[in-house]
């Protein structure tokens, strides 16, 4: 396939690194030895207020613990202009717009939004609902209503229908998204981010870090191009197809893996990351992924399966996934659900026994 590539949407170091977090690098390393495509590890920086340098040293270090492999490394912060001069393109075709509005937000600035997507009483990730008031989760004060100008990105629906992704059952709720935000206005320039900015008639527009986030596809040139987030970040899926329908340059297939819980209770994190190869923790990465679930547990039976295998046997199992035939005259969205498919511990080990 020419010109592709595969690669995680920028990932946000933590400190405390849970399993889950290799979920997308587990991915895009061996879907991209597949289709024998170029690898990108990218990781979300974006947030400079925070000292990555610390966490970010760790989560590589846990690259490596996975032996996981990449032809590039993208650390989204060196972008940053690639992201702005797009967003000052988008306010010259109109689909970004200056306006004046009510915002509702609190004084640690981490709540601001606009007052016309908030339903009273609904509470949001980052607000509860108190006495009739909105009260920031994170600084328990009050969020007040304010007048101001800021830059809005209009969802039209001409932009938003074609989306390739897997697993295909997802497609459903891109749709839900579609009917809720078809016609509708984001709120993309924030008063408490000040980190990015764009002056338009000497007015100063902080651009919202998230906003930047979902513009990743316009950072690599690669025309056909593969991305992995979390089943979690629908949302941001939505508009980042969006963003590139609009700018119409390249094909993109998104991947939105399951997500994976209750690891604390079989002390997994102490099972996958104290013992065995690099192999392993791949294979039980790769293993307890169920793609016709959004949310699901790790798999205690699939790591007690992978436990009685010896590293020969794993490479022979690693080596078999690798091999995964596809037709090269299929769309990605088909191949890769073929792959996936095929990803199944009980069948390929069958195939381990018939090769001994
Ligand atoms: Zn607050």
């Amino acid at each position: 396939m020419e010109n592709l590539m595969i690669s995680t949407m920028p990932i946000k170091p933590y400190n405390k690194i849970n399993p889950g977090l290799m979920i997308a690098p587990v991915i895009c390393d061996v879907i991209g030895d597949i289709l024998k495509c170029k690898k990108v590890l990218a990781l979300n920086l974006l947030h400079s207020y925070d000292d990555k340098s610390v966490d970010l040293d760790k989560y590589l270090s846990k690259i490596v613990e996975f032996d996981i492999n990449y032809n590039e490394l993208i650390k989204d912060i060196n972008y940053t202009d690639i992201y702005l001069s797009k967003i000052e393109q988008l306010i010259y075709m109109g689909f970004i717009e200056i306006k004046k509005g009510i915002v509702l937000r609190c004084d640690c600035g981490k709540v601001e939004i606009e007052k016309k997507s908030v339903i009273n009483n609904k509470n949001g990730n980052l607000y509860h609902w108190e006495n009739n008031k909105m009260i920031c989760s994170c600084c328990n004060r009050e969020c007040k209503e304010y007048e101001q100008t800021n830059l809005y990105m209009k969802i039209d629906s001409n932009f938003v229908n074609d989306i390739s992704i897997s697993p295909l059952f997802l497609k459903k709720e891109l749709c839900n998204l579609l009917n809720r935000f078809s016609e509708r206005e984001i709120l993309i320039s924030k008063n408490r981010q000040k980190d990015y900015f764009i002056n338009i008639n000497n007015q100063r527009f902080n651009i919202d870090i998230d906003m930047l986030w979902m513009m990743f596809n316009q950072v690599e040139e690669s025309k056909n191009q593969i991305l992995i987030a979390s089943n979690h970040q629908l949302y941001q899926i939505f508009i980042s197809n969006y963003i590139n329908n609009i700018f119409g340059e390249k094909s993109i297939h998104y991947i939105a893996t399951p997500y994976l819980t209750n690891g604390e209770h079989l002390d997994l994190i102490k099972k996958i990351y104290s013992k065995h190869s690099c192999l392993y923790k791949k294979l039980v990465v790769l293993y307890s992924l169920k793609w016709k679930y959004k949310t699901l547990n790790w798999n205690n039976g699939i790591i007690e399966l992978l436990n009685k295998l010896d590293d020969e046997s794993l490479g022979v199992l690693y080596n078999h996934l690798l091999n995964i035939n596809f037709d090269e005259q299929n769309s990605i969205q088909n191949i890769v659900n073929k792959i996936f498919s095929e990803i199944n511990l009980n069948n390929n080990i069958k195939v381990l026994k018939r090769n001994k």
